[in-house]
């Protein structure tokens, strides 16, 4: 790696009382240290970052309820995800980046989360396998909402950390109701038909990662990847920002087997 010129922190010191740098979760000013946040934010984040999540379903988890083989809520079910990364929770600071990115209106935040998702990406066994990138496409109701794609800046910022394309190969399919207030049971059936795979899209044998910034019961992921794979893709793997959680694990502190006392 070439060495860093010696005036570059002068410079940057300058830079910074010309036009100080932000943390991108509370604004606060930065100065000195190359970091995107402030001491608090960076250890939310952190905690955020490191919580135990479930690695085929994106549920918060204790480890010992978290397998490989999926955890007590998606263990027995069959689906067309074969796994799931996420940097962290919508109730974290994952959450607050998020919200701020699509709701107020802090688009320089893509690259951070690009940084956050590709990373989150690299810590699962399947990152090698992934040919491409598919963010989770929105209708003209999103468009009007955020006036941007926030799957699609997401995805494209990761893609590029990961040296994978970000491709559009699916495109969204007549009207539903927003997912958003729906209750879980009711949440697959809406999203049934939604998207159908982009004309001229070509994805068989392709191993792919469907990309998206918030993720609640996981039912927008898994059509999305479902239509993948009817259109002939390979294994299909998702990333998310944030997970929220409608109907979170219980949470023991003793292990099963263990009776608390
Ligand atoms: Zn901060
Ligand atoms: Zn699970």
């Amino acid at each position: 790696m070439a060495a860093m010129p010696r005036w570059s922190t002068p410079l940057r010191l300058l830079a910074d009382l010309l036009m100080p740098r932000a943390c991108a979760g509370c604004d606060r000013p930065l100065v000195g240290e190359h970091v995107p946040f402030c001491p608090t934010c960076m250890e939310r984040m952190l905690a955020d970052c490191g919580s135990d999540y479930c690695p085929r379903c994106g549920r918060t988890a204790e480890p010992y309820l978290a397998t490989p083989a999926g955890c007590p809520k998606c263990r027995h079910t069959r689906g067309p995800l074969s796994g799931v990364a996420r940097v962290g929770t919508y109730a974290g600071m994952a959450g607050v980046l998020v919200r701020r990115f699509k709701f107020e209106h802090q688009q320089r935040l893509d690259g951070l989360l690009g940084t956050l998702l590709a990373d989150a990406v690299r810590r699962q066994p399947w990152c090698d396998q992934i040919d491409a990138l598919v963010p989770v496409p929105t209708d003209w109701g999103g468009w009007w909402r955020y006036r941007f794609h926030p799957a699609g800046m997401i995805a494209q910022c990761a893609g590029a950390r990961l040296g994978v394309p970000a491709l559009p190969l699916v495109r969204t399919h007549g009207k539903r109701r927003r997912q958003t207030g729906l209750p879980e049971s009711e949440r697959h059936l809406n999203i049934r038909g939604a998207f159908r795979l982009a004309r001229a899209a070509r994805v068989e044998g392709a191993s792919l990662c469907v990309v998206d910034d918030v993720s609640t019961s996981g039912a927008t992921l898994r059509e999305v990847a479902r239509v993948l794979k009817t259109g002939g893709a390979g294994q299909v793997f998702a990333a998310i920002v944030a997970k929220t959680e409608l109907s979170p694990l219980p949470s023991p502190i003793a292990p099963p087997g263990i009776t608390p006392s």
